[in-house]
């Protein structure tokens, strides 16, 4: 057991949390949950942890990516105690403790260095895009100021960096997930089936699909299309599509700008299912329409949008190659869209991104140990 630190509920304030110190372990929250299971008892104990301060109890939890931040527990807690900010605020508190650089603390904590953080990334990001098309009239201007190989190398440096944090990252999270032995009454899985139970997971978000399930849930009568587990999904769907297409691009090239050519036409499809669910996750947290998008942190709207303008400026994209529009916007869409996509990327280690990766890993260990065996 780690050592008691009572600061820690102070510190988890600044990712976040709200006056969880005014729980007092009734448990409703827990009961309320669609998720928990006799083994994976949160947010209750995660909540108690964190009054104590226990750290590393925390860091090793694989409960904690077991929720989907519905929401439901805030709406029923008698003390306002924000459960469901709570378990947001400790995974933005575990992505920072499991990333290396230390630069994630820092932009969750405080919204003016995001803002310059994400500003300056920009700048970088587009003078690293004039290193790839040397010949142009704003590169040769460019270079004149400040070398090619200079700006060159500054860019590999910073994707080298995101690449050595996310697997540092993952490391970090495998080891505290391996040394935390949870006892269990089910039989532990193979690697196998708690991979593919992990897969499963992602292709049918059938966890997520039994939140806001009660009779008075305001999704309740809503259809499937626009609950939250399918704006998930098309969100994560969408990307993941779009990398692939992209990734297919480079490589074909030429053959790639025929609109019936594979890799269009999955990146169309993609890109519908990213602007789609972005859209609607953008309109909720602007309705705030329950409690689980009452509360927007600068850098999750700041992920929503980046991620809604990487599919809008996608689509111009699109359309002006397929009708050979030729004009000076176009090739400002082009920067655009190339440094916000870039910016995704790079951020993915040190953003709320990240739980794409720590998700299925804690998963994998959960399903592994045998939790969630019915
Ligand atoms: S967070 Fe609220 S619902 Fe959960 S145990 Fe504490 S007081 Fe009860
Ligand atoms: S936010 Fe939803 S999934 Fe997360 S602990 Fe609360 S009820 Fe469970």
């Amino acid at each position: 057991m780690s050592r008691i630190d009572p600061g820690f509920a102070s510190e988890l304030k600044k990712y976040g949390a709200r006056d969880f110190s005014a729980c007092f372990n009734c448990g409703n929250c827990t009961a309320v949950c669609g998720l928990t299971e006799k083994d994976a008892n949160f947010p209750r104990m995660l909540i108690r942890q964190g009054m104590l301060g226990q750290k590393e109890e925390i860091l090793a939890s694989r409960e904690l990516w077991l929720c989907y931040a519905c929401g439901d527990c805030s709406e029923t807690c008698p003390r306002q105690a924000g459960p469901g900010d709570y378990m947001a605020a400790l995974r933005r508190y575990a992505i920072s403790s499991y990333e290396p650089t230390g630069l994630t603390k820092l932009i969750f904590k405080s919204n003016p260095l995001f803002i310059l953080f994400t500003l300056l990334l920009s700048v970088l990001l587009g003078f690293f895009l004039f290193t790839l098309k040397p010949d142009h009239e704003v590169a040769r201007w460019l270079f004149t100021i400040l070398p090619y190989d200079v700006i060159h190398n500054m860019g590999l440096v910073i994707f080298s960096i995101t690449g050595i944090s996310v697997i540092w990252g993952l490391a970090t999270m495998t080891l505290r997930l391996t040394r935390n032995k949870v006892k269990t009454e089910g039989s532990k899985n193979n690697i196998w089936k708690a991979l593919t139970e992990v897969v499963n997971e992602m292709a049918t978000m059938n966890r997520y699909k039994t939140c806001d399930i009660e009779e008075d849930s305001y999704w309740k009568e809503k259809p499937a299309a626009v609950q939250p587990w399918f704006v998930h999904w098309s969100i994560m769907w969408g990307f993941i599509g779009l990398l692939v297409a992209t990734v297919l691009d480079f490589m074909l090239k030429d053959p790639a700008t025929a609109i019936w050519w594979p890799s269009r036409i999955l990146g169309t499809i993609a890109g519908l299912f990213l602007v789609y669910g972005t859209s609607l996750a953008i309109n909720y947290r602007m309705k705030k329409v329950t409690k689980a998008y009452s509360e927007t942190r600068l850098a999750d709207w700041m992920f929503l949008w980046f991620l809604w303008i990487a599919g809008i400026t996608g689509f111009w994209l699109e359309v002006s190659v397929t009708f050979s529009f030729d004009h000076l916007l176009n090739h400002l869409v082009l920067l655009v869209h190339t440094i916000i996509s870039m910016e995704l990327v790079l951020l993915f280690a040190f953003s709320k991104f990240a739980h794409a990766f720590y998700r299925p890993l804690a998963l994998f260990f959960y399903f592994k140990n045998g939790q969630g065996n019915k």
